[in-house]
């Protein structure tokens, strides 16, 4: 029986990129993924430029759009508009390309894949995994990486993350065409969604469009408001499927590893609980996971602690933030709105927000800066 260094559970985004990541370093991988063939993703595809820097190799036939112009809406109007001139901090990917660039690439430098497969067991017998799948084969190896999404099974059995996840309701389209969203541009519609905001990332030649609700479990079962969102937006012909999914959002700051076991992306909760951003968060972590399997594989240690420090430091920090944000701004929307966006600093803020160069740390830092100074003065 073959044994790996590493078994990831998930061949999407987060699995292909720590596959990627670990095959870089010459380790044996293996991933098993329940689907046959690459499924398209309920993913908007934004993605900030910035990433760049954690993906080891050329990502540009994924790239779809170059965004130079962030537009955010009240109810169709009071229009604020960011420019992100200047070198593009924010790209619009096709996701199914993305995982299927990594996927093939890592391939490329040796790993292997098993589809469709279900684990059914996982036993640790003498610092072994021994992984049962479904059609009862048994893969061995010395890590567990855990990459099945926001639906997984495998987080929670490893006590991985927060305890109770909590989750954003969504509603994702692909219409062809880009109704009235410039070319370059993305849009940001707040108001019409309670507890949530509505969202549409251009590609070539079809729009990626998004609803979400981000407190209180809110359900987005309004069909009449839903389709007034999709036409403000600019389409009239609504007979496209929709997918409704329930995303994994950060919720507080857990252990993301066990023994010779981490779990990434939205099996982690990773996603900004504010704006849905998964993608930045998922390849950071499957960068960090691979290093800190490396560390252990090459050193002969199996403390994975330091996985857990780091995407807390890197992202959970943030994070805490983007969760208060979240929970004022989606309670008094309007407030939020007018005080917040409509701001003469916002647009360059929320640029520097997109592209990651500032966090909602530093966000947070900035107001509380300037409600102390203005109550003192
Ligand atoms: C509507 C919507 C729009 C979004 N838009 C954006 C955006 O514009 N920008 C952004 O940054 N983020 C966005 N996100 C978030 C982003 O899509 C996710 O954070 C990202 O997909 C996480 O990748 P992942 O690999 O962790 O999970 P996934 O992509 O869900 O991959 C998990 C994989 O595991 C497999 N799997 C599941 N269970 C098992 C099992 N038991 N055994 C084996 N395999 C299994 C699945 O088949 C899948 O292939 C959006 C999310 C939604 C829902």
């Amino acid at each position: 029986m073959k044994e790996f260094d590493a078994i990831i559970i998930g061949g999407g985004l987060s699995g292909s990129s720590t596959a990627l990541n670990l095959s870089k370093k010459g380790y044996s991988v293996l991933i098993i993924e329940k689907e046959a063939t690459g499924i398209i993703k309920p993913c908007a595809g934004g993605m900030a430029s910035s990433m760049k820097q954690y993906l080891p190799l050329d990502i540009d036939q994924a790239i779809e759009s170059k965004i130079r112009n962030v537009e955010f809406r009240w109810e169709s109007s009071d229009n604020v508009n960011a420019d992100l001139s200047g070198e593009s901090p924010f790209w619009i990917i096709r996701r199914e390309k993305l995982d299927q660039l990594l996927l093939d690439e890592a391939l490329k430098n040796g790993i292997e894949i098993l589809r469709p497969a279900q684990v059914e067991e996982i036993i640790s017998q003498n610092k072994t995994w021994r992984i049962k799948c479904s059609h009862k084969d048994i893969y061995k190896s010395k890590y567990l990486v855990i990459a099945d999404g926001s639906q997984s099974q495998w987080a929670g059995y490893f006590n991985l993350g927060p305890r109770k996840p909590k989750f954003a309701n969504t509603i994702a389209l692909r219409l062809k065409g880009l109704g009235n969203i410039p070319k370059d541009s993305v849009r940001f519609e707040f108001g019409f969604i309670k507890y949530g905001f509505a969202w549409a990332f251009p590609l070539k030649d079809s729009v990626n469009i998004g609803l979400g609700t981000f407190i209180n479990n809110k359900l987005l079962e309004d069909e009449a408001l839903n389709n007034k969102v999709l036409k403000s937006f600019g389409f009239e012909d609504l007979s496209f499927e929709k997918v409704h999914k329930k995303l994994r959002i950060w919720n507080g700051t857990h252990k993301l590893n066990g023994d010779r076991v981490v779990a990434v992306g939205d099996a982690a909760s990773l996603c900004d609980p504010f704006l849905a951003e998964g993608i930045r968060p998922s390849l950071i972590s499957s960068y960090f996971a691979a290093e800190s399997i490396h560390q252990c594989l090459s050193s002969n240690k199996s403390d994975l602690n330091t996985y857990s420090i780091k995407i807390n430091n890197e992202w959970g920090k943030s994070m805490a933030w983007g969760k208060r944000i979240a929970q004022i701004f989606y309670r008094f929307p309007k407030t939020g709105y007018q005080l917040g966006v409509k701001r003469k600093t916002a647009p360059k803020r929320i640029a520097q927000i997109l592209s990651g160069q500032m966090s909602y740390e530093d966000i947070a830092k900035r107001v509380i800066k300037r409600l102390l100074t203005n109550s003192q003065g």
